[in-house]
């Protein structure tokens, strides 16, 4: 417990914790699950740790029928975890841009690598098809700093996101984004298994 903060279980594990710490779902009108990332969807919300392993519990539990009063017309669990991948990847895309219109990204491989140098990046992302040979490089330098790595976009969306032509290495300055940035990479890891 943490202050007055409003608390929650955890359909999956039982855990109590933080509204905020933990994902709510609501059931939507075709009696589907649906993932409420913003946790701003009207109705009754059901929550869990943002982690697999506690959604599959929930569902072999068949807690979400109990939780909402309701039947569960719809619990397909990949499709669940597709909208969760959407919509954080909608979300890191949106924090990303907002970063660049804040003139708190840049870009470039000789000014991304001074920045690490000088510990002035927050997180560092990476395009999924920079070269081998950069990506090592890159990986070292953020490893070395202390940075976290993100390789979710390619090299056409990160320069489109904030606003240039291609782009191998994106660094976010620390600031206001990487709190925001970093939860939803969080939530992003433990559902995909490290894949970032
Ligand atoms: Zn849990």
């Amino acid at each position: 417990m943490t202050g007055n903060k409003p608390q929650r279980s955890c359909l999956g594990c039982g855990a109590t914790t933080d509204k905020g710490a933990l994902l709510r779902f609501v059931l939507g009108p075709d009696g589907f699950l649906t993932p409420d990332l913003k946790g701003k969807l009207p109705g009754r919300g059901a929550y869990i740790c943002p982690l697999r392993s506690c959604l599959g519990l929930a569902i072999k539990k068949k807690r979400f029928p109990a939780s909402f009063k309701s039947p569960v017309s719809g619990i397909d669990q990949e499709k669940i975890v597709f909208a969760i991948r959407t919509i954080v990847t909608e979300r890191v895309r949106g924090y990303l841009s907002l970063a660049a219109k804040a003139g708190e990204v840049f870009s470039g491989s000789d000014a991304v690598a001074g920045r690490l140098r000088g510990g002035k990046v927050g997180v560092l992302f990476i395009a999924t098809d920079l070269s081998e040979e950069s990506r090592k490089k890159f990986s070292a330098m953020a490893g070395h700093a202390g940075v976290e790595l993100v390789a979710m976009f390619d090299k056409e969306s990160l320069g489109t996101l904030i606003g240039k032509e291609h782009r191998g290495v994106v660094a976010v300055e620390p600031g206001g984004f990487i709190a925001p940035i970093k939860r939803e990479l969080e939530i992003y890891r433990n559902f995909f298994d490290g894949e970032v």
